[in-house]
């Protein structure tokens, strides 16, 4: 079987926001750049856990939902057309011909490049199943809702009692012909106004109460309820999110033989070079003496790794890339 083959300068590994910026950099610096992220969706974090929370503290943007924010990022980092391989993991990294580096990811792809940059977060995610419907999976059953479109008309069921499910179902709520809120137990587990909100709006909150059964043909159609001591319900439903929250961790990049602190996080220097040569890391997932996990951090780190990266593959060029004021760039168009 033959396999796709990709040769950039940089490879970033993690489409987070710190990944997304990290692209545009690479593109404003003239360097070619390939984008892998195992979520089939670009946003790391902001758009598998909050795409509609507001965040306070990205500079110069006094607020701004996570959806929005990611969508500026997507727009940035376009201008210079990244190629995006989502819905694959990077696996492997293996010494290529004149010193490049080539990564393998889940599906055999293998990137061939001059450096590569590692924004993975808190590593690849997986979400914890339902276990009462996995048959459904992408047949009316989700754990993201990166697009809304495909809920308006429908009956809606959120499972989970957290930040994601909340937001789901403020999100979805007006679009749905119904919305239904399953919670195994009393309490929410998320901000206190927000919860306010659900229980103001017309969504139907069923607490105590788990999903032990999705029915349904080439799709869903219903979901029993069993409330705690109580009667099992039916309720019709096309659309079921189960937010029940993910684990992660740093995979495969545990063999890379990268140092790491607490067995989850890629120590790096002032220059965001790991202890591989080529091999630079930016975000979440990086760690030093009063590393501060935010995505404003994480951007500047995404700068400082991108440039020295730039020098790693070009030790002719200037660490410097210039003030963007000085480089031409086409408006971004926000699709
Ligand atoms: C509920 C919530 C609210 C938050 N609010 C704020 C806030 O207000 N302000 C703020 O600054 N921060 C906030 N944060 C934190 C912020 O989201 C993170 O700091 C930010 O997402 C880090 O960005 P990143 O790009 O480094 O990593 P991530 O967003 O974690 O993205 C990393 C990406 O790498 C991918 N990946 C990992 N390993 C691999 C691999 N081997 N192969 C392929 N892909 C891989 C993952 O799938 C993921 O998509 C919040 C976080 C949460 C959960």
């Amino acid at each position: 079987m033959s396999h796709v083959r990709v040769e950039v300068d940089i490879l970033i590994v993690g489409a987070g926001p710190v990944g997304l910026f990290g692209a545009y950099y690479a593109g404003a610096r003239g360097l070619s750049v390939a984008v892998v992220d195992s979520l089939s969706q670009v946003g790391g974090q902001v758009t598998a856990m909050y795409p509609e929370k507001q965040i306070y503290d990205i500079a110069g943007l006094p607020a701004v939902t996570g959806r929005e924010l990611v969508k500026g990022l997507f727009a940035q980092a376009n201008q210079y057309e990244p190629t995006y391989l989502l819905g694959r993991e990077a696996q492997q990294l293996a010494a290529g011909l004149a010193g490049h580096m080539v990564v393998t990811t889940s599906d055999g792809t293998r990137i061939t490049c001059g450096a590569v940059v590692l924004t993975g977060g808190i590593g690849t995610f997986t979400p914890r199943t339902l276990p009462a419907g996995e048959e459904f999976l992408g047949r009316g059953l989700d754990y993201f809702v990166p697009d809304s479109s495909g809920y308006a008309g429908k009956d809606v069921l959120v499972v989970g009692g957290g930040d994601s499910a909340i937001d789901w179902c403020l999100m979805l709520e007006p679009l749905a012909a119904s919305m239904t809120l399953v919670h195994r137990r009393e309490a929410f587990r998320a901000h206190e106004a927000s919860v306010a909100r659900v229980r103001a709006s017309g969504v139907q909150v069923i607490t105590n109460a788990e999903v032990t059964v999705l029915e349904g043909g080439a799709t869903v159609e219903k979901a029993v309820v069993q409330v705690k001591g109580g009667e099992a319900r039916t309720l019709p439903c096309h659309k079921v999110v189960a937010a029940l929250g993910f684990t992660a961790n740093l995979g495969p990049l545990r063999e890379w033989g990268l140092a790491l602190n607490d067995n989850r996080h890629i120590v790096v220097d002032s220059a965001m070079r790991t202890n591989l040569p080529g091999v630079f890391s930016a975000g979440d997932i990086t760690d030093y003496d009063g590393k501060v996990r935010l995505i404003a951090v994480g951007f500047g780190e995404a700068a400082t790794a991108v440039n020295n990266a730039a020098v790693h593959i070009d030790p002719g060029v200037q660490l410097f890339p210039g003030h963007s004021t000085d480089i031409p760039h086409a408006v971004p168009v926000l699709a």
